[in-house]
């Protein structure tokens, strides 16, 4: 196959390859589904984030929920260890009050220490106040409202407490101040008794605020707003403050008093609305956010991986398209000989399915029977390790069907990634037609050479008949002559002497006609075309009687020159001959034109002039002709171009071809001041080697 006829064949076989591609592609449930198939996962995984974030932020809120329910139910339990140690401090103050001054002193020791105690009130059983103590910390409470409008809560609890025989706190109730505010405060009632009897009751006013204050503030109220509510959630009393933007986390618990249940509220304040609330979720976070990464790597990775796929499979459909459509026969052998691949060309070839070949060892099933030893031992030669000539080697194959044919192998060794060799590849290119093309050719241009030499055979038997002519005249004479002589009885002896002579110059002239009729002979009969060493002057006698019988004609002078010493050339003697002289009848020809130079043609012979041409004899023709005009000169050596009536248009282009065989050249050019020289060259045969 051509270059160029490789390059037409690439685009379309890239054409072919795209849109098989194509097809394969919309035919498999890629393209489309495999995107749908992505962004599916896609949304999955980020589905699946987003719901790890959000629970781990649930988690945290349950968490801290969690722990606010556990701080709420300390706060109670300390409230009610506080509220408890109020009790036996009271109790404590019952028994030892002998006198009024002295439990004065005690209450307002009591009330300074503990700041939730608004005022102490001792009762007699009818609930009539016989001594009472307020707060020193802290304006008296009953001033705006006076205490009897409050009794009946205190009244309620004190019944209860007398009932149970223990402490019991009133409902709390709302207290207004002097000062425009006012405060809910609650009451406790210890009864006490003494040897079983009740002599009276110890009233102590709480300040809810004061508790929350007091008791729970410092522990719960920093991170906290810790209120009483009512069942309802209105609210009795606050402490702790609230920072605005934060989630708030809220725990209620019930604080169950004797006579009085409150609600402890303890409202937390969380920074939980974070998109990173706390360790877990950041790891959750960075989690997601390196399995999206990974995600999108493996994204990109698998497009460039599907890219490599394409590609690859681009490039071996061309491969294989390449391989189809090539008119070479490809063949590779591992190193024990055995076929590992043949190519749709080589197949075809041989006649052979590849199954048929690839495995096979010697001897093939495509080797003539005949020549299977001769190839046996080339087959060994190369699995020795000896590398065939590069150029190729000939050899004969055989069809399916017997016949044979002639192919060139181009082998070298088949190299594997590693650079080792794995075994041969040869490329086998069937030359039979080529050979068929060259046999024809060969045996077409034998026979325009045997034309051209009859043309100029029918072109010589004129000029046979001309000079025929004078022999035979002379002959005719002669015997005339004779025949009068001997006609005569009277004949002197001396005639007979003539007559003698007459015969002899009659012998002398048959020689000579038959010498003119010999040389023709000669050069149509030589056919033997092996080549040998020739004496260029052998050449130019050889064709010098031929060459004066168109000379005479032509009244051409014909000048030989020789250079002394010369070598013999190596030459197909019968086709020199013919070149000398359709350059020596050409030349006379060309100077068949009136003109007042004389006629005179030069052969001559010497040894080549340029170095280049060192071992090489230069023979040339000169004529004083009309010489070679330019359109002629364009045609010279066109076949079957003349200018001539008679001409057949074949000896220069001839001549030509004769001289490429035997390696020479061939060439012509002007002469001042008239006419054309033609020179050609044949290579000499050293006289060192002849020794040899
Ligand atoms: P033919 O002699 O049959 O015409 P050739 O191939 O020998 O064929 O020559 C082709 C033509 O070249 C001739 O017809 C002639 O015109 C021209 N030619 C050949 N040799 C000479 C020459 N020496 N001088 C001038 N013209 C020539």
């Amino acid at each position: 196959m051509t270059p160029q006829a490789l390059q037409r064949l690439i685009p379309s076989l890239k054409a072919r390859t795209l849109a098989w591609w194509q097809a394969l592609e919309n035919a498999l449930p890629g393209g489309r589904g495999r995107r749908s198939l992505w962004s599916a996962l896609i949304a999955l995984v980020m589905a699946v984030l987003v719901t790890l974030v959000w629970l781990a932020g649930r988690y945290e809120a349950s968490q801290l929920q969690a722990e606010l329910e556990r701080d709420t139910a300390n706060a109670v339990s300390d409230l009610r260890t506080q509220l408890s140690r109020h009790v036996q401090a009271i109790q404590g103050l019952q028994s030892s009050h002998p006198s009024e001054a002295f439990w004065n002193l005690e209450a307002q020791a009591l009330l300074r220490d503990n700041r939730d105690m608004l005022r102490i009130e001792w009762r007699d059983p009818s609930l009539n106040l016989n001594q009472s103590a307020d707060s020193p910390l802290r304006s008296p409470v009953f001033e705006r409202v006076r205490r009897t409008e409050t009794l009946s809560d205190t009244q309620q609890a004190c019944l209860q407490a007398k009932r149970s025989s223990g402490p019991s706190y009133s409902r709390s109730y709302f207290l207004p101040q002097t000062d425009g505010l006012g405060m809910e405060v609650m009451d406790m009632c210890l009864p006490n008794t003494q040897g079983g009897l009740l002599v009276g009751f110890t009233v102590l006013t709480y300040g809810l605020q004061e508790i929350i204050n007091a008791r729970l503030g410092v522990g719960y109220g920093r991170r906290n707003e810790v209120s009483f509510t009512e069942p309802d959630g209105t609210r009795l009393a606050i402490a702790g403050s609230q920072t605005r933007g934060l989630r708030i986390f809220t725990a209620q618990q019930l604080v169950d008093l004797p006579g009085n249940t409150l609600v402890l509220r303890l409202d937390g304040r969380r920074g939980e609305p974070d998109l990173f609330p706390n360790v877990l979720t950041a790891l959750v976070t960075a989690m997601s956010i390196a399995l999206v990464t990974v995600m999108v790597l493996l994204a990109k990775d698998s497009r460039r991986r599907l890219k490599a796929e394409n590609d690859l499979a681009e490039a071996l459909a061309f491969r294989k398209a390449m391989e189809d459509s090539l008119v070479t026969g490809l063949r590779a052998r591992d190193l024990e000989g055995r076929i590992t691949y043949v190519n749709p060309a080589f197949c075809q070839m041989v006649g052979l399915a590849a199954e048929q070949l690839t495995g096979q060892l010697a001897p093939m099933p495509y080797w003539p029977p005949e020549m299977v030893d001769e190839y046996k031992q080339r087959h060994a030669v190369r699995l020795a390790g000896n590398a065939p000539p590069r150029e190729g080697f000939e050899s004969v194959f055989m069809r399916a069907d017997g016949t044979r044919f002639e192919v060139l192998i181009i082998e070298a060794p088949l190299i594997s990634v590693q650079g080792q060799q794995t075994g041969w590849m040869g490329a086998v290119i069937d030359i039979s037609e080529q050979r068929r093309i060259e046999e024809l050719s060969r045996a077409s241009q034998e026979r325009l050479q045997a034309t051209a030499r009859l043309a100029t055979v029918g072109e010589m038997a004129s000029l046979l008949s001309h000079e025929l002519n004078q022999p035979l005249a002379a002959i005719a004479s002669y015997a005339n002559g004779s025949l009068n002589l001997l006609k005569d009885p009277a004949a002197l002896p001396q005639t007979l002497d003539d007559v003698h002579m007459a015969l002899r110059r009659i012998a002398e002239q048959a020689g000579r006609a038959g010498k003119v009729i010999n040389s023709v002979h000669d050069f149509v009969r030589r056919r033997d075309q092996a080549r040998e060493a020739v004496a260029p002057e052998a050449l130019l006698d050889a064709i010098a009687p031929l060459v004066n019988l168109q000379a005479r004609k032509l009244q051409v002078k014909v000048h030989t020159r020789f250079e002394s010493k010369l070598p013999p050339v190596l030459c197909d003697r019968t086709m020199v001959e013919q070149v000398l002289l359709n350059l020596a009848r050409n030349g006379m020809q060309a100077m068949d034109q009136p003109s007042n130079m004389a006629r005179v043609l030069v052969l001559q012979v010497r040894r080549a002039a340029s170095n280049a041409e060192h071992g090489w004899v230069e023979f040339s023709v000169s004529d004083v002709g009309v010489g070679i005009a330019d359109d002629v000169e364009r045609q010279l050596f066109t076949p079957f171009f003349t200018t001539k009536a008679e001409g057949m248009g074949l000896g220069l282009s001839l001549c030509r071809t004769v001289v490429e065989q035997h390696g020479g050249h061939l060439s012509f050019e002007p002469l001042v001041p008239r006419g054309t020289v033609f020179r050609f060259t044949l290579p000499a045969v050293l006289l060192d080697k002849i020794a040899a």
